[in-house]
C-alpha cells in the first residue's frame, strides 16, 4: 500500500531575509548582547554602542543602510548566536494568546504555512516552546 504523503512542517525558513529588513524590532536582551558580542569578539559595551539602538526601554539591533539588520549579509552572519527573538520565530507566545497572530505573521513570512487550523497552530507552538523555547 502506498504510504501517505508527508505533511509539510508548519514552518520551514526559506532564508529570504524578509524578516531581517525594516526597523522595528529585533529586540535584544542583555543575554543576547553578551552572546553576540563574544561571538564577534567585541566587549558588551562596545557591542551596544555599535550595533544596538534604544526602542522604548529596550534595545533593538540597528539597521544597515540597506534597510536590513546590521547582521544580515545574504544570510544571518550571527546565526549560531542570533537573538532569542530570531531563534524562536514563529513559535512565539503571542500566538498562544491569539492564533490569528500566526496568520498575520504568515502573510509576510513565506516559510510559514497559512493553511493550518487553529488547533494545529496552537499545538505546533506549544510543542516548540515545550521543547526548548523560552
Ligand atoms: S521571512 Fe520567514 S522564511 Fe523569510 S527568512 Fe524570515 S523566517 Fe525565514
Ligand atoms: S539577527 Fe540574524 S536572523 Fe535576526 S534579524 Fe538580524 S540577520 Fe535576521
Amino acid at each position: 500500500m502506498p504510504s501517505a504523503p508527508l505533511e509539510a512542517p508548519p514552518f520551514e525558513c526559506r532564508c529570504c531575509g524578509d524578516c531581517c529588513r525594516g526597523f522595528g524590532g529585533t529586540y535584544v536582551s542583555e543575554a543576547d548582547m553578551a552572546r553576540i558580542a563574544a561571538f564577534i569578539g567585541v566587549d558588551a559595551a562596545d557591542f551596544r554602542q555599535r550595533f544596538c539602538q534604544p526602542s522604548g526601554r529596550r534595545w533593538v539591533l540597528t539597521q544597515a543602510a540597506s534597510g536590513y539588520c546590521v547582521f544580515w549579509d545574504r544570510l544571518c552572519t550571527i546565526h549560531p548566536v542570533k537573538p532569542r527573538m530570531c531563534r524562536q520565530w514563529p513559535f512565539i507566545r503571542p500566538v498562544l494568546r491569539d492564533p490569528q497572530n500566526w496568520r498575520s505573521m504568515a502573510a509576510s513570512c513565506p516559510g510559514m504555512r497559512s493553511d493550518l487550523s487553529e488547533e494545529a497552530i496552537l499545538s505546533a507552538v506549544r510543542s516548540a516552546l515545550d521543547n526548548g523555547g523560552d
